[in-house]
């Protein structure tokens, strides 16, 4: 039986004030989730704040990102050694707004994935849990592709680094289209991803693909989680805006007892 995630990922959002407040609100209610792996990602300059917020309670924190090297000359960049030094479980990994980014600068899609897979190798160094994300495009998803986008990066990151790799990490299915807009995939287009998913993993590992964290990632809120989550391959959530509110965050990481 896998466990369930609800992942809380601020974005560029926030304060001290506001975090303070938003922390403080979660943790009034964290006992009705116990039973659920919670984990908070703030932007990097605050990770000190949510490590002292949430030191000693069953909540967990984590980064947006991290570099794919170890240390030196790389500007504005966070390395693997750093986020442990601040006791972070889990990073976040491709996340669909930081590959359009890469986008932006031109790199080639298979380039960028296996950058991501580096990054994936770093954190696994230093005993973080990465938390991949994958997904189509609007139109990439109009064009039926689904399957072979998230095919590559999986393939990719078990040739590169062994299956069983895999059973150290959190997959998250981003399907783009569905990030920030409001508009979430249905529980069974989701359902159907992520046991497309496994399959592929179990092509090389069954015991893997019966274990690793699937979560799901786009517009969750508090009034669609739960059929989300009941989803027999759908292991939580990554959850972007709604984890701003602490109503409505509350109401996700409940819906996942
Ligand atoms: C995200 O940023 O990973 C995300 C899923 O955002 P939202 O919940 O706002 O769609």
């Amino acid at each position: 039986m896998r466990k369930l995630l609800v992942a809380g990922n601020w974005k560029m959002n926030g304060t001290s004030a506001t975090n303070k407040k938003l922390l403080d609100g979660i943790l009034t209610h964290a006992d009705s989730f116990n039973s659920v792996d919670v984990a908070l990602f703030p932007p990097a300059v605050y990770l000190q704040q949510v490590q002292q917020a949430l030191k000693g309670t069953n909540l967990s924190w984590g980064t947006q990102n991290l570099s794919q090297f170890r240390q030196g000359a790389y500007t504005g960049e966070i390395s693997a050694v750093m986020l442990k030094d601040f006791g972070c479980r889990y990073v976040l990994i491709g996340h669909s707004e930081r590959r359009c980014l890469y986008a932006e600068l031109d790199l080639d899609q298979l380039v960028l994935d296996h950058i991501i897979a580096e990054k994936y190798e770093m954190a696994i160094s230093e005993g973080i849990t990465p938390i991949v994300c994958i997904g189509e495009s609007p139109e990439e998803h109009a064009r039926g592709e689904t399957e072979e986008i998230i095919g590559r990066l999986l393939d990719i990151t078990i040739e590169r680094l062994g299956v069983k790799a895999l059973s150290q990490a959190v997959l998250a299915y981003e399907p783009v289209w569905a990030i920030g807009t409001g508009k979430s995939a249905t529980p069974e287009w989701a359902q159907e991803v992520h046991s497309f998913m496994r399959e592929r993993i179990a092509k090389h590992d069954p015991t893997t693909a019966e274990t690793v964290q699937i979560l799901y990632g786009g517009s969750v809120k508090g009034n669609n989680a739960a059929p989300l989550f009941s989803m027999p391959d759908i292991d939580g959530g990554l959850i972007g805006g709604a984890s701003l509110d602490v109503d409505e965050f509350v109401s996700i990481c409940q819906a996942a007892v």
